[in-house]
């Protein structure tokens, strides 16, 4: 298989005369810190050494002439007749010209041709990375200047207000913020962000993908949203300075939510753990403890497993299978839940048999393949010059 970048050239250059630009965005993982982003809470994502990659040029015209390599489709309309479908790959890409206009950046016709090895649909953020892409592409062919935070937040709204998915500000935001061998601590309340290096001698990070998505991700997401509101506004009653779950804690949710409704507790206990757990494990990685910070990797697959309830089988077998193995130092499922990847600290010199061992036995157990990736931190969306 040819790599993705010279795909996109070979097809730019048969259908259309002109020269490209051409641009990576890359996808994410996030190591600690999941379904906190939507209670403004606190993130640990990364970008990864997986990309969309997208060849672009601007037209004379009003035409957008969109060629999907990976999906061998094509879309072909103008800047001010395309058409919202049902979270049609466009729609990524429509919802990005879409906020462009909306913020009155100037924008017209266009040609693009894009294609990425980041899995679909695995919870390593293929749909941000295509987003900031466009994003970012546009930025650069209409000479908007647009600021690189701005850049994340027409992203999401182009997500959520266009595509209709209702995510938080993690994936657009590394994605675009990126930096190589660092991860970004994010505070999604107030945005304010900073980079810590990644020191992990001698290990790597290593992604499970289960291959498997349950159709309960979307609606299970949306009530998962739900019960957070609904346990910020018990919680209001009685001291209404809490207006997110980053203000609550647990001796709160302890006092008001526990006695009145069991569900809503849990799923409350785990954002306000997860979101402790985050800023601890910063330490730890200050201090370059992995193996502590390791340990609550692992607290947080549970939470998300027993409390949270967005894992599945599939996901806790992958977990199960390397709790106890003293070469796994953490992991847990990543992204929204119900399929998708685990994400794994593990020492490099015994990921091999790792990956030979896991992938007999979730064969075996759940009758599906693993693919594995290792994820290299890399730069965020950028320009390729070659
Ligand atoms: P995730 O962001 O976890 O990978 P999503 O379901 O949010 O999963 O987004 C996946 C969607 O993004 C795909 O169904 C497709 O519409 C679009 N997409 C992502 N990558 C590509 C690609 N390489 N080619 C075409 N469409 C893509
Ligand atoms: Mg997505």
């Amino acid at each position: 298989m040819n790599h993705p970048l010279s795909q996109i050239i070979a097809k730019f250059s048969q259908t259309f005369s002109e020269k490209p630009a051409l641009v990576r965005a890359p996808g994410r993982v996030n190591l600690i810190g999941e379904h906190t982003d939507y209670n403004n809470g606190f993130v640990l994502p990364a970008s990864i050494n997986k990309y969309i990659y997208l060849a672009v040029s601007k037209r004379d015209d009003n035409k957008i002439h969109l060629i999907s390599v990976d999906l061998n489709d094509e879309y072909i309309s103008d800047t001010d007749s395309y058409i919202q479908h049902e979270k049609h790959w466009a729609d990524y890409i429509l919802g990005v010209i879409n906020q462009f206009q909306k913020n009155n950046y100037s924008i017209s016709g266009f040609n693009c041709v894009f294609s990425g090895d980041i899995p679909l649909g695995a919870g390593l953020s293929s749909s941000a990375a295509l987003e900031c892409g466009i994003a970012f592409s546009l930025n650069y062919l209409f000479g908007n200047n647009i600021d690189k935070i701005d850049m994340v937040k027409l992203s999401q709204k182009a997500e959520n207000e266009y595509v209709g998915v209702k995510s938080g500000i993690m994936d657009q935001f590394a994605s675009m913020m990126g930096k190589k061998e660092q991860v970004i601590k994010l505070d999604c309340q107030s945005l304010e962000y900073e980079y810590n290096p990644l020191r992990m001698d001698g290990i790597e990070i290593v992604l499970f993908n289960s291959n498997v998505k349950h159709s309960l991700v979307t609606s299970e997401y949306n009530t998962r949203r739900q019960q957070c509101e609904t346990g910020v506004k018990m919680l209001q009653e009685k001291y209404p300075q809490v207006s997110s779950l980053r203000d609550a804690t647990i001796a709160m949710i302890d006092e008001i939510i526990k006695p009145k409704d069991e569900i809503i507790y849990r799923r409350c206990k785990y954002v306000v753990e997860e979101n402790t757990r985050l800023l601890e494990g910063c330490e730890d990685l200050r201090k370059g403890d992995v193996i502590a910070f390791g340990k609550k990797m692992f607290a947080t697959h549970e939470g998300l497993s027993k409390d949270y309830e967005v894992s599945c089988e599939e996901l806790d077998f992958l977990i199960e299978c390397v709790k106890n193995n003293p070469d796994v130092l953490g992991a847990r499922m990543m992204g929204g839940g119900f399929g998708g990847c685990t994400i794994n600290l593990v020492k490099k010199n015994s990921i091999e048999k790792l990956v030979n061992t896991i992938s007999e036995k979730y064969k075996a157990a759940m009758n599906k393949d693993i693919t594995t990736y290792i994820a290299q931190i890399e730069d965020g969306v950028s320009l390729i010059t070659i």
